[in-house]
């Protein structure tokens, strides 16, 4: 099966939060509405194609949160798409 590989190759701190992935109240801190409680944010993807390689910018977009979107694809097609892990461990509470 075709697979889609996304891989992080860019992230940096959120700037929001500070990297804390709060707002820093000492009682019933809100997560970070800007990093969703990461503290990071993706800043350069690489979305590599089992068919066609390593895919230009213009196939795909992605916001600060790691999510990747498919430019031009059919969607008829079955394409296994592998996100992946993580890269921010989750603070301790
Ligand atoms: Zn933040």
């Amino acid at each position: 099966m075709r697979t889609i590989t996304i891989r992080y190759t860019g992230i940096r701190e959120c700037p929001n939060c500070e990297g804390r992935g709060d707002d820093g109240s000492a009682w019933r801190p809100f997560p970070c509405r800007r990093c969703k409680g990461r503290g990071k944010l993706v800043t350069e993807v690489e979305v590599e194609d089992s068919a066609e390689g390593v895919l230009p910018r213009s196939r795909y977009d992605f916001n600060a949160l790691g999510e990747v979107y498919l430019i031009d694809f059919d969607e008829a097609e079955e394409i296994e798409v592998i996100r992946p892990a993580e890269p921010w461990g989750r603070r301790a509470p």
